[in-house]
Formats: structure tokens, sequence, C-alpha cells
């Protein structure tokens, strides 16, 4: 067996393309504040792509650049002052922040409909909750679609999520629970991941170990989401599955890269509109407008 190669590129594009039509129909142009604190080279790197990413998709950008050394109340004003301003709809601060600062505390001090990394409580709340109208965490929820782009009914299946993080593992398990399937979240202490891995239809990796899951892992026939980005021996940038070899036992499968990444801009990009949709919702209704 060769698995399907799911191309998230392609699938991103498209939603980007989209998102642009409907940036374009709102009666406000949507507003996306990126905060970077220090000088990560990475996550200068993200910074850069999300920013170019919002004039493709007319959005407006708003960035602001920390010096590394700031204080938490400095980062908490710059993040007042841009849930104060009208013209930004999206608030993101990029993480992870410089280890003197508590990233979690100021990822709450986001007013929760511009919340567009879905990371506060109010959101991932809404998730958990299932009451719907929240934002949802842009990695997870891209590759809920690149999943849905090669299974058409998730009801009933066994998904296998390794990792719990807040940013990824558990809006994703909560994302397949919703779609009815029968979730395992596992993780660092989980007993004979191996074992547990190949009982999954659907096997998300998002740990952060090279080429960690190997083809006996993986239920013959399985779809394979890689979340994981790293670089192998060769110093070449890889996921958290054996690809080359897991391709021979999956039926579908994302690379690294090309796969879920570009779907987690898509997705930021996405919830960017829909917050700005949302405001312009409140604000006509406000005024009195049918
Ligand atoms: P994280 O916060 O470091 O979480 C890693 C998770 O993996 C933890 O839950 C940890 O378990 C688990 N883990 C660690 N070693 C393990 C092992 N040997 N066996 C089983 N589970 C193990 O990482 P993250 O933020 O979720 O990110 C995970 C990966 O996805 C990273 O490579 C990151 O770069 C990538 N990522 C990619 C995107 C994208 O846009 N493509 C977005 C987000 C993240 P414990 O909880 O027990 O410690």
């Amino acid at each position: 067996m060769s698995a399907i190669i799911i191309d998230g590129k392609t699938i991103a594009q498209g939603l980007r393309e989209q998102v642009a039509r409907d940036a374009a129909a709102l009666p406000v142009k949507p507003g996306l504040a990126v905060i970077l604190v220090g000088d990560d080279p990475a996550s200068q790197i993200y910074v850069r792509n999300k920013i170019k990413a919002c004039e493709g998709a007319g959005i407006r950008s708003f960035e602001s650049r920390l010096p590394g050394k700031v204080s938490q109340a400095e980062v908490a004003a710059e993040i007042q002052a841009f849930n104060d301003n009208p013209n930004v709809h999206g608030i993101l601060l990029q993480l992870p922040v410089p280890a003197h600062l508590d990233g979690n505390k100021l990822v709450q001090m986001i007013a929760p409909e511009k919340d567009v990394d879905g990371l506060g409580i109010v959101n991932a709340g809404k998730l958990i909750l299932g009451t719907g109208g929240g934002l949802v965490a842009c990695t997870p929820q891209g590759a809920m679609i690149l999943i849905k782009s090669v299974l058409k009914d998730l009801s009933g299946l066994e998904a296998v999520v390794i990792g719990r993080s807040n940013l990824f593992g558990k809006p994703m398990a909560q994302l397949l629970l919703q779609e009815n399937c029968t979730v395992t979240s596992a993780h660092s202490r989980t007993k004979d991941l191996r074992e547990v891995c190949k009982r999954a239809d659907i096997l998300v990796a998002a740990v952060g170990r090279a080429k960690m899951v190997k083809a006996d892992w993986v239920k013959p026939g399985a779809c394979v989401i890689d979340v994981g980005i790293n670089r192998d021996e060769a110093g070449q940038l890889c996921g958290d599955v054996d690809f080359a070899a897991v391709k021979g036992v999956a039926s579908s499968i994302t690379p690294v890269p090309g796969g879920v990444g570009p779907m987690t801009i898509a997705c930021l990009l996405s919830n960017t509109v829909l917050a700005a949709a949302a405001t312009a919702k409140r604000r006509a209704k406000a005024s009195g407008e049918p």
C-alpha cells in the first residue's frame, strides 16, 4: 500500500483564497495584531510569515516587537492597547515568550473575541462544552480540515493523539471527540505507546521528536497526521513520523513540510476574519440595524 499524501499546501491555499473573499465582503477591514517578544529566530520567521499572509488575504496587520527584557506589565499594556483598538479584531502573542514572562497569564489577558489563537479560557471552554461560537485553536483546526479531506465520516473511529499540550493535543482531542471518534490522549507517561497507537484509525502525532512513530506503530490503512517540526540527523526538516516507512502502511499521511504547517496560518487568517465578522455584526446590532 502507498498512502495518499495529504497536500496541506494546496488545501491551505484554497482556504486562504476563501478567507480573502470573505474579508473583501465584510463592512470592515479585518485587522490582526502580532506581538513578538525577544529575538528568537524561529519566532521571527513565523511572525514574518503571518504578516505576509495577512497582506495576501486583505487583512491589515499590526506588528509589535518588544525587547527580550521587557516586563510582564509592559507586555500586558501592549495587549490591553490592542484590546482597546477597534481596528484590531485578532491578537496573537507569539509563543514561547522569554522565560521570565508568564505566557499563559498574558494569553488570558487577550479579549476572548480577539483571541484568534483560541488559547484563552473562554474559547478553550467553549470547545470543551461544545457550545460553538468560539475561536478554535489554529493548528488543530487545520489538522481537522486535513483529516476531513480524506475521511468523510469520522463517527466511531478510534483516534489517538500523541501529545497533550494546551496548544495542540488537548484541543485536537476535543475536535475528534466532537466528530464522535473514540479518543485516546497519549503522552510521555503512556504505557506501551506502540500498542496504543496501533489501535488508531486516525493517528495524530504532536510530540517534537524526530521520526518517533515507526511503521510498526501504525494500523494498516490508518490516516496519519504529523504535527511535529524537527530536524533529523542530517539537519533536514522532518516530523514526528517516520514518513518514508509509514507511508507504506497508512492509507493517508501528511508530509513535513507541506502538511499541517501551512494550515496553521490559513486558520489564523480565517479566525481573524470570523472575529471581524462577529464584531461587525455586534456593531450593526448595537446601532439598531436589522
Ligand atoms: P509540547 O508542549 O512540548 O508537548 C509535547 C507533548 O508530547 C507533551 O504532551 C508530552 O507529554 C508529549 N511527549 C513528550 N515525549 C513523549 C514521548 N516520548 N512519548 C509520548 N509523548 C511524549 O509541544 P506542542 O506545542 O504540542 O508541539 C508538539 C510538536 O508540534 C512540536 O514539534 C511543535 O514544533 C509542533 N507544532 C507544530 C505546529 C505547526 O503549525 N505545524 C504548531 C504547533 C506545534 P507530557 O505532557 O507527559 O509531557
